[in-house]
C-alpha cells in the first residue's frame, strides 16, 4: 500500500493522538535551563541547571498522576498506572543532560516526548494494560563524568554504582538532591523504547519522516606500528629503500577500501605520526591510530582479518594491536517491528537504520528487549548549538513512540 494510500486509511483512526504543538511548547520551556545566547542548552550533568530541568520533569509526572522514584545513580523513573498493576511497565525515554553548548534536542526528545504521551493518555482517559514509565537516565553525555551513558550502564548491572560514586558524582547528586533511595529492578520492565534525533545525515538526504533503529554499530580500534630504515634522502637509491611510510600509506588506502568494501561499514585513519618527520631523512617509523565500525560482529570480523592480510604484506615490517572494542547492539527484532508497524500505520515514510553514535539504549538492550526511533537532524548536525528538528519532525516522532507504545500494549 503505497504512503498516500495509508494516510487517508489510517489503521487506527480511533486511537488518541499526541500534541506536537504541546510538545513544542515543553521542548522551548525546557530549554531555558542552561540556554545559550545562541539557541542551545549548556547543561550538564547533575548541575544546578540539570537540577532545573529534573524538577521540572518530576513536577509535571507528578502532576499527571505518575509515582516517581529515583535511584541511588540519580536515574528517574515517573509511572502511569496501567489497568493490571500485576504486568511489568513498558518504559520509554533518554536524557535530559547535554553537552557544553549542546543542542536543544539530543536526549530530550525522547524524555518529553514521554511526557507528551502522559499527557494525552491523561487528557483522553486513555488506560493501557501495562504500567508506563518514562526514565530520565543520569549522565548519558560523558563530559562533566567519565563513562559515558553512566546511569543506564548502572542500571543494565555494566557499571557498579560504587565505581560511578567514586568519580565524584555521588558528592554531586547529593548536591542537588537527586541520589534517590529508590531500588528499580530491570524485571519491573516488559520493555524499552527510545525515540532520539539522529545526529546523523541520512534521514534528511533520503527525506525520510522516521528511522527504525535496529542496532548500535560496534567497533574495534587499532594502533600499527611501521618500522623501516631511516636513511638519507639524496643517496640512497629507491631499490634499497625500506620506507616507513610509503607502507603505512598503503595501509591508509587498504582501511579506506575494507570500509567500502564490506558496507556499511567505515574505516579511518583518524592519526598519523611519522618519525623522524623531516624532509630529508627517508622515514623509519610510523605509527597509525585505526578507528573501524560495522553494525554487524561478522562485518567487523571480516574487517580485521582484512587489515591483518595487508599488515602483513607491506613491504616494511609492520605490528598492529587491537587495543578497544565495543560488540554491535542488535535491538529485539519484535520491538523494532512494532516501530516499523506504528510508523506505518501512521502513514509515515520510515527506512531501517542503524545508529552510528551510543545511547542509553545500548546497555538497556542487555538487559530487556529494546528498540530506537529516529527523527531527522538538520544537516546531521548534533552535540552543536545549531542541532535543530522541526516541530513536525518532533511530532511525527512521539506520535510513532505513542503508537509503539499501544502495539506493545496489546501484547
Ligand atoms: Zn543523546
Amino acid at each position: 500500500m503505497s504512503a498516500e494510500a495509508l494516510r487517508t486509511e489510517p489503521k487506527r483512526i480511533n486511537t488518541p493522538v499526541t500534541n506536537g504543538d504541546r510538545l513544542w511548547n515543553d521542548l522551548v520551556a525546557t530549554a531555558r535551563f542552561g540556554g545559550t545566547d545562541k539557541g542551545g542548552v549548556t547543561r550538564l550533568t547533575l548541575t544546578e541547571e540539570d537540577r532545573e530541568v529534573r524538577d521540572w520533569f518530576v513536577a509535571a509526572c507528578r502532576a499527571l498522576g505518575c509515582t516517581v522514584e529515583i535511584d541511588g545513580i540519580g536515574n528517574i523513573f515517573a509511572t502511569y498506572p496501567g489497568e493490571d498493576m500485576s504486568l511489568p511497565a513498558i518504559a520509554v525515554g533518554s536524557h535530559l543532560d547535554t553537552q557544553p553548548q549542546g543542542g536543544r534536542f539530543d536526549g530530550i526528545l525522547g524524555v518529553l516526548a514521554g511526557v507528551e504521551v502522559l499527557r494525552t493518555l491523561k487528557e483522553t482517559t486513555t488506560r493501557l494494560r501495562h504500567p508506563l514509565t518514562v526514565v530520565n537516565w543520569t549522565n548519558e553525555e560523558g563530559s562533566r563524568f567519565s563513562p559515558a551513558m553512566m546511569g543506564s550502564g548502572v542500571f543494565a548491572g555494566a557499571l557498579s554504582l560504587d565505581a560511578a560514586h567514586a568519580v565524584t558524582v555521588g558528592a554531586a547528586l547529593d548536591a542537588i538532591g537527586y541520589r534517590g533511595e529508590a531500588r528499580v529492578e530491570p524485571a519491573a520492565f516488559a520493555a524499552y523504547v527510545e525515540l532520539h534525533i539522529e545526529q546523523g545525515p541520512l534521514l534528511e538526504a533520503s527525506a525520510t519522516e522516521i528511522g527504525v533503529v535496529t542496532g548500535i554499530q560496534g567497533l574495534r580500534w587499532f594502533d600499527i606500528t611501521v618500522t623501516g630504515t631511516e636513511a638519507h634522502a639524496g643517496s640512497t637509491p629507491m631499490a634499497q629503500r625500506d620506507d616507513a611510510l610509503v607502507a603505512a600509506a598503503e595501509i591508509v588506502l587498504a582501511v579506506s577500501n575494507i570500509a567500502r568494501e564490506n558496507p556499511p561499514g567505515v574505516g579511518t585513519v583518524g592519526f598519523v605520526d611519522v618519525g623522524p618527520n623531516s624532509r630529508n631523512v627517508v622515514p623509519g617509523t610510523v605509527r597509525l591510530q585505526i578507528d573501524m565500525r560495522h553494525p554487524s560482529e561478522a562485518g567487523l570480523d571480516r574487517m580485521q582479518a582484512a587489515l591483518e592480510d595487508t599488515v602483513r604484506s607491506v613491504g616494511a615490517s609492520a605490528e598492529l594491536t587491537r587495543i578497544w572494542s565495543k560488540a554491535p547492539v542488535v535491538f529485539d527484532p519484535s520491538i523494532v517491528d512494532a516501530v516499523r508497524n506504528s510508523a506505518e500505520a501512521l502513514g509515515y515514510s520510515a527506512t531501517d537504520v542503524v545508529s552510528g553514535a551510543g545511547h542509553d539504549a545500548a546497555h538497556i538492550a542487555t538487559i530487556m528487549p529494546t528498540a530506537m526511533i529516529f527523527v531527522p537532524s538538520k544537516n546531521g548536525l548534533s552535540h552543536n548549538e545549531a542541532e535543530y528538528t522541526a516541530p513536525e519532525e518532533c511530532a511525527r516522532g512521539a506520535e510513532v513512540l505513542f503508537q509503539t507504545i499501544l502495539e506493545l500494549d496489546q501484547r
